[in-house]
C-alpha cells in the first residue's frame, strides 16, 4: 500500500488484487501463519466512510458496457449494510474521468492496460481518498485490467453466468475491489485476509489475497463471515471515534 499527501490534504491507499499465477502459492505459503481470528475493524478499516453515506461513482468512457452492470452487481453486494450505516454505492453513469490512481476529480471506475502503469499483475487497482485532517474517506478511484492476461486464453468473463475456464469474474473482481472501496485497505494485509483456512475452496472470503485457483470460478461474487464481521465492527460497534454519525 502507498500512502502519501496530495496537497496536504489526501491520504492516498492502493490496494490490488493480483494474479500472480506463478509466485502466489509461495506468498501463501510463507503468510499461512497469518491468524483468522484478529480482524480489527482498527487495522483492516482504518480509513472509513462517514456513516450512512451514499457514494456515486461514475464510468470513465473507456468502460465497455457490458462490463457495468457487472461491476455495480460487485457494489450492490456490499452497499447499505450493517443497518445502512455502511457506505451505500449508486452508479451516476458516465463521466469523462482523471488521475485513475489518484485524488484528483471525480470518484469512478477505469479501464486501463494495467501492465502499462506498471501494475502488470494486478486485475484492478482501488486507491482510495481520506481526508488527511480526520482519516475518513471521501472517494476512491478504481481501475479493471483491459488485458487481465499471463497467459493464453485468459480473458475476463463478464456475465452472471457460470464462469468458463480461463476467465476471470469480472463479478467476482469487482466486488472483491468494492469491499476495499468500502475501507478495507488497512494493515499489513493491505485489506486482504491471508491464510489456507479462509482463503481456500468456494467459500472463501471475499477480500483474501489474490490467487490464481481462482480464475475460472465466482468464488469471490459473495461476502463471507469474516467479510462482514469486519465491516460490521468498523461501521458499528467500533466506529466511533473515527466515523462521524450523520445527522437523522
Ligand atoms: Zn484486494
Ligand atoms: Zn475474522
Amino acid at each position: 500500500m502507498a500512502s502519501s499527501a496530495l496537497g496536504g490534504l489526501l491520504v492516498i491507499r492502493r490496494c490490488c488484487i493480483a494474479l500472480l499465477v506463478g509466485a502466489n502459492a509461495v506468498l501463501v505459503a510463507l503468510l499461512v501463519a497469518a491468524p483468522g481470528s484478529a480482524h480489527a475493524a482498527s487495522v483492516f478499516y482504518s480509513v472509513r466512510w462517514d456513516l450512512d453515506r451514499n457514494v456515486r461513482y461514475y464510468f470513465d468512457p473507456p468502460v465497455p458496457d457490458a462490463f457495468r452492470p457487472e461491476i455495480n452487481d460487485g457494489f450492490d453486494t456490499w452497499s447499505d449494510l450493517v443497518d445502512g450505516h455502511a457506505p451505500n454505492f449508486n452508479p451516476g453513469g458516465e463521466e469523462q474521468l482523471s488521475d485513475p490512481f489518484g485524488c484528483e476529480g471525480t470518484t469512478g471506475i477505469f479501464y486501463r492496460n494495467l501492465a502499462n502503469d506498471d501494475y502488470g499483475n494486478a486485475l484492478a487497482v482501488t486507491t482510495g481518498c481520506a481526508d488527511y485532517t480526520q482519516s475518513n474517506l471521501i472517494k476512491f478511484k478504481m481501475v479493471f485490467d483491459s488485458h487481465p492476461s499471463l497467459g493464453p486464453g485468459i480473458d475476463w468473463y463478464v456475465g452472471d453466468g457460470n464462469v468458463p475456464d480461463n476467465r476471470w469474474d469480472l463479478q467476482s473482481i469487482a466486488t472483491h475491489e468494492a469491499g476495499h472501496a468500502a475501507g478495507s485497505y488497512g494493515g499489513g494485509h493491505h485489506g486482504h485476509f491471508l491464510g489456507a483456512t479462509l482463503c481456500s475452496g468456494s467459500d472463501r472470503q471475499t477480500l483474501c489475497v489474490g490467487s490464481a485457483d481462482s480464475v475460472g470460478t465466482k468464488y469471490l461474487r459473495t461476502l463471507e463471515e469474516h467479510d462482514l464481521h469486519t465491516l460490521e465492527d468498523a461501521y458499528e460497534t467500533s466506529c466511533p471515534p473515527l466515523c462521524k454519525a450523520a445527522p437523522h
